[in-house]
């Protein structure tokens, strides 16, 4: 049956078209798209969508949604109505799971997973080393031939340069991406937030800026002996940001994601009351560089934003600072982060919005892109830009309610998901 989505502002920079636009969705596809009134439909469904935005689907290359192995905290169906709640029409999910995702049975297993149960594309990064310990390379080339589409042991820093040097050796035999969480753990240790006055302050162990971007330094050289494609997950420091731009410039293969935690949040937001929904890995770092984060994502230096996703159970984030579980949630609340922040407070433009959010994810991951033309698979978010809404646990689709941004008042909010040509937000609910 056919759909057409009538008068919202269309918005692609990838085919240059900002313009109110009616869109005509058949078979899964954008059959035709032009001027209000010109697009003919026969028979079928017919949504007015004035006021509201229409982009090429976003999609986020970094979450964690907890299966096999931790369904009390997310789960693939779980997770896929989140993303489908905060406007996403795909996500990639991580490998820390249990068992973790380091060969092809398990990667077929979230796959087959997301194709009973999802609402939205899910795509598998496997893990770079068996178990995720550093030691020994996962098999690779099975988890490709079963689907996944990066490699990472997210979570942890891969400590042994050789192993890493390795590991991308081989990911690029296979022409897919290295994803990389930055972190020493001799200089990490026990930290959990970063080192400077405010560990000081509230007594905390720290985890000091050096540890991420000794192994970003690192990784970068790797780039350089191997060729691998290499992304550094979840950047947060101004001096990590300049170890990428010079990468950039010596125009080796090498892109970037940042959180919306990073860029909207940093030290200064912990205080007295040890608000474990604050405690990041990386950790939240200074002003300055909660700053840097949002000019580098502006000019393009980040490539994309991704949300680290981290679902925890509320027994587990209730403990001590010190012992409860890194993480925030981030799918529901990325967008009006992003979008009221940035776009709506005048600091980047919606291109380069739906540029960060939309289009690098899928070019870093060697994807098909989504564009607003005719021909090209109907994946579809649709925002209301001036909505004011208000961060509730109660409204969240994740199992887990663990969000940095609990009582902040955003602006602008998904109402509409199609993933090829299914709705799987409607209104601002999600279709079951
Ligand atoms: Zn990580």
């Amino acid at each position: 049956m056919a759909l057409l989505l009538k008068n919202a502002r269309c918005v692609d920079p990838q085919v240059e078209l900002d313009a109110i636009c009616d869109v005509l969705v058949r078979d899964g596809q954008i059959a035709q798209i032009g001027k209000p009134g010109t697009v003919d439909m026969a028979k079928g469904v017919q949504k007015d969508l004035s006021g509201r935005i229409l982009i090429p689907g976003m999609m986020d290359m970094h979450v964690h949604l907890r299966e096999p192995g931790y369904e009390y905290k997310e789960d693939v169906a779980s997770g896929s109505r989140a993303a489908a709640k905060g406007g996403f029409t795909a996500v990639l999910c991580m490998p820390n799971t249990k068992p973790v995702i380091n060969d092809a049975t398990q990667v077929a297993y979230v796959i087959d997973k997301a194709q009973l149960y999802a609402r939205t594309n899910i795509y598998v990064a496997g893990a770079l080393s068996h178990g995720l310990k550093g030691e020994a390379l996962s098999e690779m080339g099975d988890m490709v031939s079963s689907g996944a589409i990066a490699f990472t042991d997210d979570g942890r820093g891969v400590q042994d340069s050789g192993m890493m040097r390795r590991a991308m050796d081989y990911a690029k035999q296979f022409n897919v991406p290295v994803l990389s969480h930055c972190q020493d753990e001799g200089l990490v240790a026990n930290g959990v937030v970063n080192e400077g006055l405010v560990s000081t302050r509230l007594g905390l162990a720290s985890w000091p800026a050096a540890g991420e971007e000794i192994q970003i330094a690192r990784d970068i050289a790797l780039c350089e002996i191997t060729g691998c494609a290499l992304h550094v997950q979840h950047i947060s420091t101004a001096r990590g940001v300049d170890l990428v731009r010079a990468a950039k410039n010596a125009g080796l293969p090498v892109t970037c994601e940042v959180t919306p935690h990073h860029l909207f949040l940093c030290e200064d937001d912990l205080d007295e009351r040890y608000d474990t929904n604050l405690k990041m890995n990386p950790p939240l770092r200074t002003r300055d560089d909660m700053l840097a984060l949002q000019t580098a994502l502006t000019e393009g230096i980040i490539d994309c934003v991704a949300t680290d996703h981290a679902p925890h159970a509320a027994h587990e984030k209730a403990l001590e600072f010190e012992l409860a579980p890194f993480g925030t949630i981030g799918l529901e609340t990325a967008l009006g982060l992003v979008y009221g922040n940035l776009v709506a407070g005048g600091k980047m433009t919606l291109a380069s919005m739906i540029a960060r959010m939309s289009v690098a994810p899928r070019r870093i991951l060697g994807l098909q892109a989504v564009r607003l033309e005719e021909g090209n698979v109907a994946d579809l978010t649709i925002f209301n830009p001036d909505i004011l809404w208000t961060v509730r646990a109660e409204d969240f689709c994740s199992k887990s309610k663990n969000s940095a941004f609990l009582g902040l008042e955003l602006k602008g909010r998904a109402t509409d998901v199609y993933v090829e040509g299914y709705a799987s937000l409607e209104d601002g609910k999600v279709v079951d």
